[in-house]
């Protein structure tokens, strides 16, 4: 049977729970314990794939093709597992089941409540991710911060589940913020002791508290904490802001947090294996040189909505002896000002996925550039498409040539429809979701880069390459170097002139792992650190080695 940890936050929201948690997954990990996670988050929308990104951040892809919260990608990293659409409950997919139970007659005409009917449905979510994964033991994180109106039900569920499996299967952490004042150079411990007060009311006592802080928190705040909340004292650990977020499981271990777990859950104690993470967090410590990698996209305000590509770029580099530096570039800026000046000390470009026409124009000139300038290219789902569009309009002289997001009426539409994309008029969880095959064409660059000749790869679209022009734009060398199985679906285009201009309709940067970066963002950042940009001039190819 499972075991299960819930993870709370308190004070304030963004205090990096997720990270947290996904640390606690990655530790428990290394001490041979098989592990699940589930985030429960109290929003009223079914899921984040109908959500703004400027809202949310970026809407992260499991396998089953479910689009679910980005902290799954923190999860899937740290932890190194594939989740399912089991790892992901919200408030809206709760509702709706109550409501449409109701609907069909299932409470026999009583009274629907929150208790017992949502708390039993989150509670059944619980334990169906136990039984389905057959975990050691589940992670649950609930979303939100203590004292949301919106979260109590969760709360109340989570409380519920210690009567259900027993008090010796459940382990309680809250993560706290513990402010500090400048003018007194203290730790202020209050807030804590009121939000454990809040989550104590709600009948749930936590065994161990994480402190949030810039700064390590002190043994006195410790101590106080540990009085005023009726937590062991070694059990309130202190959490500073540390260089890279994959030193916190090391750093949670080192605080003694897998002991603790371990001891309060019953597991077996195995001595814990944090080598090859070790490494890692030693590498991204060093002092490599810098590649500079452009990313021209949409949301650049707002980074969390590209997280799995920051972190793909991340790994590569750390396989590749480098620093990526992202230099962050509004599509429409380009549209502006031109590329030149923009991308001048860029040695790769990136356009990663994206939705609506807004800035477009500007990617496309981004392409032209990186084509015309021979600096590698990746992109991304959208980025693939935008690759397409200039090749047309610009080798194939479709001067017209554009995407049907663009221009619904396109005459040249070289991105159309996927069938049946068009008829749709439910926007949540209808595009083309989860892993596809694809198989590669010999001797192109993805093949290589790859080193296998089929794969399977995670998608998010509801456009597609348009084979109506497929013979014309490969006769003028953009290859068609990854299809569907059958051929009839293009999956990867690469302009066979370049020396790395690579875009592929699936989104690579959610399976790339710290431990095993992505193939393709790691040739990627392979050629592109051999890319010298001098004042902006164009670039000097030099050997690849
Ligand atoms: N908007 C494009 C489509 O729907 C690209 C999607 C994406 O980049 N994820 O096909």
């Amino acid at each position: 049977m499972s075991k299960f940890i819930f993870v709370t936050g308190g004070v304030v929201s963004s205090l990096g729970k997720g990270i947290a948690v996904a640390s606690i997954g990655r530790m428990l990990k290394s001490r041979d314990l098989s592990i699940s996670v589930l985030k429960l988050d109290p929003y009223l929308n079914v899921d984040p794939g109908t959500m703004s990104p400027y809202q949310h951040g970026e809407v992260f892809v499991t396998v089953d093709g479910s689009e679910t919260d980005l902290d799954l990608g923190h999860y899937e990293r740290f932890i190194d597992v594939e989740l399912t659409e089991l790892s992901n409950v919200t408030a809206g997919q709760i509702y709706s089941e109550v409501i449409s139970n109701e609907r069909a007659g299932k409470y026999l005409g009583g009274t629907i409540q929150t208790v017992p009917h949502v708390t039993n449905l989150i509670k059944e979510r619980i334990l169906k991710l136990a039984d389905k994964s057959q975990a050691d033991v589940v992670v649950v994180e609930v979303g939100g911060t203590v004292g949301d109106i919106e979260g109590q039900p969760f709360v109340e569920a989570i409380r519920q589940v210690r009567n259900t499996v027993g008090q010796a299967n459940t382990f309680y952490v809250h993560v706290t913020l513990l402010p500090y004042l400048g003018a007194t150079g203290e730790l202020k411990t209050k807030p804590t002791q009121h939000s454990v007060n809040t989550l104590r009311g709600m009948g749930v006592q936590p065994d161990a508290i994480l402190c949030r802080a810039d700064q390590e928190t002190g043994d006195d705040e410790r101590k106080k904490i540990a009085l005023y909340c009726d937590v062991k004292p070694e059990a309130v650990i202190s959490l500073p802001t540390l260089t890279t977020v994959y030193e916190v499981p090391l750093h949670l271990e080192n605080e003694g947090l897998g002991d603790i777990l371990i001891n309060g859950l019953k597991l077996p104690d195995t001595a814990p294996d944090l080598k090859s993470w070790q490494t890692i967090v030693s590498v991204d410590r060093e002092e490599n040189p810098e590649t500079e990698i452009a990313l021209v996209g949409k949301y650049v305000e707002l980074q969390d909505s590209y997280l799995s590509v920051v972190e793909a770029l991340r790994h590569a580099g750390l396989h590749n002896q480098r620093k990526v530096k992202i230099n962050w570039i509004a599509a429409e800026d380009i549209e502006q000002q031109g590329p030149d000046q923009l991308l001048s000390s860029a040695c790769g470009i990136i356009i990663p996925g994206g939705f609506g026409k807004r800035g477009l124009e500007g990617m496309i000139t981004a392409a032209n550039y990186a084509r015309k300038s021979n600096i590698p290219y990746l992109g991304l789902c959208l980025g693939m498409q935008i690759m397409v569009v200039e090749y047309a309009r610009n080798e194939l002289g479709i001067t017209d040539a554009t995407s049907l997001e663009i221009d619904p009426k396109a005459a040249n539409p070289v991105i159309s429809f996927m069938p049946g994309q068009k008829e749709l008029h439910s926007t949540g969880g209808t595009m083309r979701l989860g892993v596809y095959p694809c198989a590669f064409k010999d001797g192109t660059k993805v093949r290589q880069a790859y080193g296998r000749e089929h794969v399977e790869e995670r998608h998010r679209h509801r456009y597609e390459f348009n084979n109506d022009y497929r013979l014309q734009l490969e006769e003028a060398g953009l290859v068609a170097s990854g299809t569907s199985p059958d051929g009839s679906l293009v999956e990867v285009t690469e302009v066979y002139s370049h020396p790395f201009m690579v875009g592929s309709q699936f989104h690579p940067e959610f399976a790339s792992r710290p431990e095993r970066p992505h193939p393709l963002f790691k040739e990627f950042i392979r050629i592109s650190k051999s890319v010298l940009r001098e004042g902006g001039q164009h670039d000097l190819f030099q050997d690849q080695d």
